[in-house]
């Protein structure tokens, strides 16, 4: 699979350039274009893994210049902001957790998009029916969802308080690529496919993203001179330069007033996003949530994320059982238990803490987590969708059973993306970040380059009072990201996350419980068929998922659906990207083989003795 990746690769490599620049004598050679995707790379001084080729190339370059894993997240993530931009960039937010070699200790910083001072609580009915707009493709493509964006602010956060480089200099390889341009693959020109009508939408989107009115050919180069531009600004003035000025006074208008180009008949409700909204954001320093499992340390993202509570109670409720003694059908059938269970307490307690109280503490409570495991039946599912647990009043004994409730939709799109990486000091982060769905909300800002999410279709499309994640003024959406850091011993063992929506949370659970409880090794439990059980009557699961355990789950009384929709045109569950820390300095990163089209995982060096500036002479 690899090798036939690798050759396709290389023959683009060399097409794509020999279509843009025919004076070029030996176009394979010269091309500085990055193309060769590995899913695996082991080896010393520092390591990364992203879904993309030239944004692993961006962070190692950074590693080897002597920056440290903040500086080459960053570097990396501005890169995807070019070669990613359905997936993430400026106009998005995200989670960026770090561990800190010198201290020991994890810290996190929440560059979530919060909603605009004027949002009102029926921001998401439609005036004229009184009804919810249709979510997809009405809603999700709006100025309404658009969140104030969190990540400039995040970066120039991360790089201040962990980082050895200013912004201007991390920027620097994502400039580089966004003028020169990377290598359109097919996962880019698909997911452009897949946006078609929404990007037809608008005047500035057709114009960035479907030159000649149709998505950038496989193999084609995509240049991106506007958001070189607008990263020029922002290396040049700083992030103010985003949160004020002219920058934040085009979002703001954009918002307001999305350009339409009347191609399409999609309603494009308006937002209320204003240049005060921009000036008041605030990227938070927070604590990581932390829980023990089979005497590992698991830090993860605190709310306004449910990621670092969500994995995390399902791992105390899956604490008490031997997974790893269990045949692989009833080790999936508990985690799919724990998860419904740990699923409905998200969706009862966990929004954004400044709004609403969220018991953090209960949740991630193993004595709660215990009560919780009491409602598993290791021979049969219990019926979905479970209720909450009761966070004030539990002592781990076992309650009666309860009835469930009725089914709800789960609105939460996917995709967004997802980065590991480490220096040879031993600091790692975590990243994730995100425009929210594929191609966010279909608006690019006119002139600058870059999409702007539509993060705050995260909030409950209904007002509820009594909803966690209902819409308030000021609010970040309740997400799903689980960027996570495991230690052993106070040494980083594993580093993971995802993009998927709320199946971010399942794969990396599953992932963890694939590594720690039934053996996989690292590649192995990345790469392993996915399945999600997000207290739903129905368990979405790949296909391979279904071909290898179905006929067990079903006995056991789950019932799997194919994951993938029409909208997204892929049957697949996140694209995960992780790496474990062996005893010896040893790294080991790894992407999806095949998921988004493979991922990108490389190391400074494959030799023990080279701390990232070349190996030590004998
Ligand atoms: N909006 C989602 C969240 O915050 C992320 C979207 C995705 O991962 O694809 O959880």
């Amino acid at each position: 699979m690899t090798t036939v990746r690798r050759r396709f690769a290389a023959v683009t490599a060399a097409l794509a350039l020999s279509v843009t620049s025919g004076a070029v004598a030996s176009p394979a050679f010269a091309d500085p274009r990055q193309t060769e995707k590995n899913p695996t790379a082991t080896g010393y001084g520092g390591a990364v893994s992203t879904v993309d080729p030239e944004a692993s190339a961006a962070a190692i370059e950074v590693l080897r210049k002597g920056g440290n894993a903040a500086d080459a997240a960053v570097a990396a993530a501005a890169t995807l902001g070019v070669t990613e931009p359905y997936s993430a960039g400026i106009g998005g937010g995200g989670y960026f957790v770090f561990y800190d070699a010198k201290t020991g200790k994890v810290g996190t910083i929440d560059g979530r998009e919060t909603a605009p001072a004027a949002m009102p609580n029926d921001a998401f009915i439609d005036p004229k029916t009184k009804e919810p707009y249709p979510f997809t493709p009405d809603l999700v493509t709006s100025g309404v969802s658009v969140g104030v964006p969190g990540t400039p602010a995040t970066w120039e956060r991360a790089l201040k308080r962990w980082g050895t480089l200013d912004l201007g200099e991390a920027l620097k390889p994502a400039i580089q690529v966004a003028n020169r341009g990377f290598v359109v693959d097919k996962t880019f020109n698909q997911q452009t496919t897949d946006n078609l009508e929404r990007f037809k939408t608008f005047t500035s989107t057709q114009k960035l993203f479907l030159p000649g009115g149709e998505a950038p050919a496989v193999g084609s180069i995509f240049k991106n001179p506007e958001l070189a531009a607008t990263y020029r600004l922002l290396a040049k003035e700083g992030t103010s330069a985003f949160y004020g000025g002219q920058l934040a006074a085009d979002i703001a208008a954009t918002v307001k007033s999305p350009p339409k180009s009347g191609d399409t008949d999609l309603p494009v409700p308006t937002g209320f996003m204003t240049t005060e909204d921009l000036a008041n954001y605030k990227a938070l320093d927070q604590d990581p949530t932390h829980m023990t499992y089979r005497g590992y340390d698991v830090y993860g993202m605190a709310p306004s994320s449910s990621g670092g509570t969500t994995v995390g109670e399902a791992l105390n409720i899956l604490a008490p059982f031997d997974l790893h003694g269990m045949k692989p059908t009833d080790a999936l059938h508990h985690y799919f238990e724990a998860s419904a269970l740990a699923f409905a307490d998200r969706g009862a307690y966990v929004g954004d803490p400044a709004f609403v109280n969220v018991p953090t503490k209960a949740l991630l409570d193993p004595v709660f987590g215990k009560e919780r495991s009491c409602l598993i039946n290791p021979t049969s599912a219990a019926a979905k969708p479970v209720q909450p647990g009761n966070v004030t009043n539990y002592d781990g004994a076992c309650p009666t059973s309860t009835t469930p409730l009725a089914d709800e939709k789960d609105t939460e799109n996917i995709s967004t993306t997802n980065l590991t990486v480490a220096d040879k000091w031993g600091n790692v982060v975590e990243y994730t970040l995100t425009i929210e769905q594929t191609g966010g909300s279909g608006i690019v800002v006119p002139g600058r380059g870059f999409l702007l999410n539509n993060e705050l279709t995260d909030f409950s499309t209904v007002y509820k009072a009594d909803d966690p994640n209902r819409i308030q003024p000021g609010k970040r959406p309740r997400s799903s990201m689980s960027p996570t850091i495991i230690l052993d011993g106070g040494k980083p063992f594993l580093a993971l996350g995802s993009p998927g929506g709320s199946t971010i949370i399942t794969t990396v659970l599953q992932t963890i419980v694939n590594r720690l409880d039934l053996g996989m090794s690292i590649p192995d439990a990345l790469a392993a068929p996915r399945a999600a059980q997000r207290n739903t009557k129905t368990v979405t699961a790949e296909p391979a998922f279904i071909d290898a355990y179905g006929p067990g789950l079903t006995a056991l009384g789950h019932t799997l659906t194919k994951s993938g929709d029409a909208f997204t045109s892929a049957a697949e569950i996140g694209a995960a990207t992780a790496i474990e820390f062996g005893k010896d300095g040893k790294l080991t990163a790894v992407a999806e083989p095949v998921r988004r089209g493979g991922g990108s995982a490389m190391v400074v060096s494959g030799d023990q003795r080279d701390n990232g500036t070349g190996p030590k002479p004998k």
